[in-house]
């Protein structure tokens, strides 16, 4: 194969607060020729996460930071276009740790994470895989089924509703009976998330009355929590459980970009007294990571399918076209530009 250029956002500083030009550099570079045992794969679509923002600064977030002068570390999907390896062939789809780069090469032998091959035949596009179906859909999945478990006519609230992770979650509360309140952060994605999610409520957490409007949608108290945002939300949210409560502590994602920052300049909430209000309420809260749980995504993406074919599961995406965008897009995740999955479009 001929030369080919790349090009790549490499970490020059680790951030403080949201990301800044400087933070990563966009550069040219030539593809390194392929080894036995490596593929080339061209990225195709960037997830954007907000593990990204947390790889990115010094904290040991179940990955080791990015180091600096480093391709950034994300996920996608991509196509291999030339292969020396025995398990990927020219034309196949998958999935895994692209980078924010257009051509990765994929090498097990120091690959932080093995890329997986779509199914041959997908009952959705590809980039349901980053979605409903890949990470985020299993992350709802196993937040929901093995630590919230809703029962029938429960109360169940789900922050940051109207994105990746809260609308599957949600939606899998309905599908198990639940009376699911959703957590947003303005009015129009709280329509949204009522209207075209099936939620049964929804709060504006930017409205001045929130509180009460949480404590008004939740009458009886809460009896499960999916929690992705952390912060003065998860505090309100500690004031209304109900005796038996479950907190499925999936992410904080208002407190991700003080990650790094030194206690004294950082402006991360002092919590209420936590254990005091588990005691009282006999609650449990657990926190879960779905890296942890290779094996249970084909039982999860089963349920998943089976609930978009049933018409109880829909999932939109926010596209932001360029890899050269990659970072105003994380930046747009934590200002809340993003409805659904958040993606960058690379390929
Ligand atoms: P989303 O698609 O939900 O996008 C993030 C959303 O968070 C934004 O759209 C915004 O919505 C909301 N948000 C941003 N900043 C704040 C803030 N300061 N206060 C309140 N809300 C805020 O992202 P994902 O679905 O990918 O991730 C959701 C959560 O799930 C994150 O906490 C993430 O870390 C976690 N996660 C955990 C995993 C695990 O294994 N435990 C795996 C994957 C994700 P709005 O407009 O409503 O404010």
């Amino acid at each position: 194969m001929s030369e080919l250029t790349n090009h790549c956002f490499r970490l020059r500083r680790r951030p403080e607060g949201l990301l800044a030009k400087a933070d990563l550099e966009f550069v040219q570079e030539v593809v390194p020729s392929l080894q036995d045992g490596q593929a080339l794969i061209r990225t195709l679509w960037l997830s954007v996460d907000p593990a990204n923002r947390i790889w990115m600064s010094e904290s040991h977030y179940y990955l080791p930071p990015v180091e600096l002068d480093a391709v950034m570390r994300g996920i996608g999907i991509g196509q291999v276009v030339d292969s020396r390896r025995v398990d990927l062939a020219p034309g196949d789809l998958v999935n895994g740790l692209v980078g924010w780069t257009e051509y990765v090469i994929a090498d097990p032998r120091t690959d932080v994470l093995p890329f997986t091959v779509l199914p041959a035949t997908q009952p959705a596009p590809p980039t349901a895989f980053l979605g409903p179906l890949g990470h985020t859909g299993v992350t709802a999945y196993l937040g929901v089924h093995d630590i919230g478990k809703p029962q029938i006519g429960e109360t169940m609230v789900v922050s940051a509703a109207a994105g990746a992770v809260g609308s599957v979650a949600g939606q899998i509360g309905k599908a198990l009976g639940a009376r699911v309140v959703g957590i947003a952060g303005s009015a129009e994605k709280c329509d949204y998330v009522v209207e075209r999610l099936g939620f049964d409520a929804c709060i504006n957490y930017k409205a001045p009355d929130w509180r009460d409007e949480l404590e008004a949608a939740t009458p009886d108290g809460i009896d499960v929590d999916f929690e992705n945002v952390g912060g003065q939300v998860l505090d309100q949210i500690l004031t209304r459980l109900k005796v038996g409560a479950r907190i499925a502590l999936c992410g904080l994602i208002s407190e991700y970009n003080s990650y790094g920052t030194p206690a004294e300049q950082s402006d991360r909430p002092v919590r209420p007294n936590v254990a005091q209000i588990l005691l009282a309420n006999r609650a449990v809260m657990q926190s879960f990571l779905v890296l942890d749980h290779a094996d249970r995504f084909a039982e999860a993406t089963a349920y998943l399918t089976d609930l978009i074919a049933r018409d109880q599961l829909t999932y939109d995406e926010t596209v932001i076209d360029g890899l050269e965008r990659a970072p105003d897009a994380l930046n747009q995740m934590f200002d809340g530009s993003n409805t659904g999955k958040l993606l960058v479009k690379v390929g």
